[in-house]
């Protein structure tokens, strides 16, 4: 039997990551290894990277910079502590990583995750190593399924990475080099995993992808099944109430999937559908394939087919040779949609993407200034949003207790967190809520009716 050994794994980025680090807590368990939230205690530091923006890089390294504290201070006490950097940055930087940062012991790629228990005892025998091929066998067949232990503890909303790899190559990215091509786990193996989640008490799936949408896995049937059949598929399994996805490209909004949002009552009303841009200009030049017009009839035929549906996006401020027209017009496209939420960034050049080489970049104090602006139009949206929610009557999904005794808190369909006082044993059920002050962050509301609990 192994011995009992501590892993402490932090996450950076998106959810696929905090989906990988699940998996790779559920690998490493059958060797002895719990999960533990105090990185002191860790025998076993995993960080796991994000390459899509600059800063997410730098905290890395000094990330880094703080472990070898800890294994230093460690050694000294008699106890080996061993560091180990996954995902993107460990993908795109590997040499890079053992260079600047030598008590690194393993550097795994996002692909390479199943090996990760033979890496280790590797590592540990002959010192640092560096995995980031791409292998050919399929590393979700070989990751550990979690324990009902483990799935509850995660609580009631669970993520399952359906796609991975990205074959659009928009010009800031540096996706299509790291994670790969577009690949699609095959539909029996998501039900099993769905099906399992709800064995332990889930009742909220969110498929998960860099493209999401571009989703084409093999059916029972043999052929590529589209998202909007998947959905419908997991839609059937008992104990799942709430479904999403995410993330997805305009491009591949096929009409199946419209329609799934008309006809799957479980799908939220909730989209994050980044579009980067509000500029054809800059679109082109992103060679993001569709320009502002097309965006906005997407988002037309979507409320069309669900009049209640809801938006958030991504946009990236001071791309290269962004005029303030361009970003005009970015402004203006987030008024139009009148997005419930959006995600905002600076654009930072990532090494080896054509738009790193573009001659026009912007300077760094242009970027500050839009950036502020944009954040201004996005928290007057939302905070416009929040508001219509008031006297609204929504199906909330209760995940935990909340900050203040007899509080629990859980998701609206447009995932706000909502605030009620209520007993815990509401928890992991749906029921009405009725929008009573809408905050900033949070929605406060009270139980429509106990009746209208459904899910036990
Ligand atoms: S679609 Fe998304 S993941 Fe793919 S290249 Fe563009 S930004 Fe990157």
């Amino acid at each position: 039997m192994n011995a009992e050994r501590k892993v402490h794994i932090k996450s950076f980025g998106c959810q696929m990551n905090v989906y990988d680090s699940h998996r790779m807590a559920d690998t490493l368990a059958p060797e002895g290894f719990t999960e533990t939230a105090h990185v002191e205690d860790a025998d076993l530091i995993v960080l796991n990277t994000c390459h899509i923006r600059e800063k997410a890089e730098e905290k890395v390294f000094s990330e880094l910079g703080r472990m070898r504290v800890l294994k230093e201070a460690a050694a000294r006490a008699g106890r080996r502590v061993t560091i180990a950097v996954a995902g993107c940055v460990a993908q795109a930087q590997g040499d890079e990583i053992v260079r600047r940062a030598p008590s690194v012991d393993l550097v795994v790629g996002p692909q390479s995750y199943h090996r990760l228990p033979a890496l280790l005892a590797r590592a540990k025998r002959d010192g640092p190593i560096i995995d980031t091929e791409f292998p050919i066998e399929d590393k979700f067949d070989k990751l550990n399924p979690p324990s009902r232990e483990a799935i509850r503890a995660r609580g009631v909303s669970a993520f399952v990475t359906v796609q991975e790899g990205c074959d659009k190559f928009c010009t800031f990215c540096v996706v299509p080099y790291t994670r790969g091509a577009e690949a699609s786990r095959p539909v029996v193996k998501i039900v099993a995993e769905a099906e399992r989640f709800a064995w332990a008490g889930v009742r909220e799936i969110t498929l998960i992808g860099q493209n999401v949408n571009a989703y084409h896995g093999q059916g029972p049937d043999g052929r590529p099944w589209p998202l909007a059949r998947l959905l419908a598929r997991i839609a059937q399994v008992r104990g799942i109430a709430r479904l999403r996805y995410t993330t997805s490209h305009p491009c591949d909004m096929q009409a199946s999937l419209i329609a799934a949002h008309r006809d799957l009552p479980g799908l939220m009303p909730y989209l994050h559908l980044p579009v980067q841009s509000g500029s054809d200009r800059t679109l082109a030049r992103m060679n993001r394939r569709h320009t502002r017009a097309d965006f906005l009839d997407m988002i037309a035929r979507l409320r069309a087919a669900r009049p209640d549906m809801a938006f958030s996006s991504d946009f990236i401020v001071g791309f290269p040779g962004e005029s303030e027209h361009d970003f005009e017009a970015t402004l203006s496209l987030i008024d139009e949609v009148g997005c419930a939420g959006a995600f905002s960034f600076k654009y930072s050049a990532r090494p080896g993407t054509p738009a790193a080489e573009m001659p026009d970049q912007i300077h760094e104090h242009v970027k500050s200034e839009r950036l502020h602006r944009l954040q201004a139009a996005i928290d007057r949206n939302t905070a416009a949003f929040n508001a219509r929610c008031l006297g609204r009557t929504f199906e909330v999904l209760f995940e935990k207790p909340g900050r203040y005794p007899g509080q629990i808190v859980g998701r609206s369909p447009y995932l706000q967190p909502v605030q009620v006082m209520a007993s815990q044993s509401w928890i992991g059920k749906v029921a009405g809520v009725t929008i009573t002050e809408a905050g900033s962050n949070s929605l406060f509301g009270m139980l429509a009716s106990e009746e209208q609990a459904v899910g036990d």
